[in-house]
């Protein structure tokens, strides 16, 4: 008797396990846009060592930045003022692998609109305009891509098209490729590379925080930045577009990008 009790139990511990796993496996089948709905909640996966666009904030164990706020504003108009923007950190290699398992129900974490990215992943409209750039110490003889050449080490973080587009810039220099954002300007400090290189607009959240290093030689790309959704998920990106527009149409996104960026429109999309 007691063994057919064990056993019934056991066959309903794993019918159980079998389908919760069965949920999670299979993000298409869900509709994001109606199980966010249900949850109160969108879990965005977000940069948390960049700062202007999501960076940890250790006393308050927050995350903030530019991204940061767009996704809460969008979380706001897609749930209402109770809905909840949960995030998880995500480096430039982890995030699209993360949103396909269904850790989190998009990107919002600088992250260039590409081609080669389309095919594994949905953009929205492009919320924000980078190019990719350089971060040398000051008075380095390093002033734009041409001069990296073979006896020059530029650092670049992993997964990231900054780390494919410097290869075609500067065909001859030495790449040294880091985990994160943070690891790539604590080894530019310990001068373990010659320049740093990825998007203006990250490098000069690292300018704005380090006087002894600067941006040089302009801009050699085009990064446009867009939310990355997963496919066959047309409910909720045409429902982040239409709050995209509604932010351009009611302030909130020009608000948003003064707060983070007062003294350059350059990135700021109409
Ligand atoms: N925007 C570039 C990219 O998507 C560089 C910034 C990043 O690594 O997130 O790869």
């Amino acid at each position: 008797m007691r063994k057919k009790t064990f056993f019934s139990y056991l066959v309903l511990v794993l019918a159980f396990i079998g389908l919760t796993g069965c949920k999670t496996n299979n993000v298409a089948d869900l509709d994001i846009l109606e199980t966010s709905k249900s949850s109160n909640e969108i879990i965005w996966g977000v940069k948390n060592d960049t700062r202007l666009f999501g960076l940890m904030d250790i006393p308050s164990r927050e995350v903030k930045g530019f991204d940061i706020d767009i996704a809460k504003a969008i979380t706001e108009k897609l749930l209402g003022r109770d809905g909840r923007a949960t995030f998880v950190e995500v480096t430039s290699k982890t995030r699209i692998p993360l949103l396909k398992n269904g850790n989190i129900d998009a990107i919002i974490a600088t992250m260039t609109i590409t081609e080669e990215r389309k095919e594994q992943v949905d953009f929205s409209e492009v919320y924000f305009d980078a190019g990719q750039s350089l971060l040398v110490e000051k008075g380095s003889p390093i002033t734009s891509v041409e001069d990296l050449d073979e006896t020059t080490t530029a650092l670049v973080v992993k997964g990231s098209t900054s780390a494919v587009n410097i290869r075609e810039a500067s065909p001859n220099a030495r790449i040294l490729e880091l985990e994160n954002y943070a690891e790539a300007f604590t080894a530019l400090q310990a001068g373990q590379g010659d320049a740093m290189t990825t998007d203006n607009a990250i490098l000069l959240g690292m300018a704005s925080e380090n006087s002894n290093y600067e941006l040089v030689g302009g801009t050699f790309t085009e990064e446009p930045y867009g939310i990355a959704i997963n496919k066959g998920q047309e409910n909720f990106l045409d429902a982040v577009n239409a709050a995209l527009r509604e932010m351009h149409e009611d302030g909130t996104y020009d608000e948003i990008f003064d707060k983070w960026f007062p003294d350059d429109d350059s990135g700021k999309v109409d």
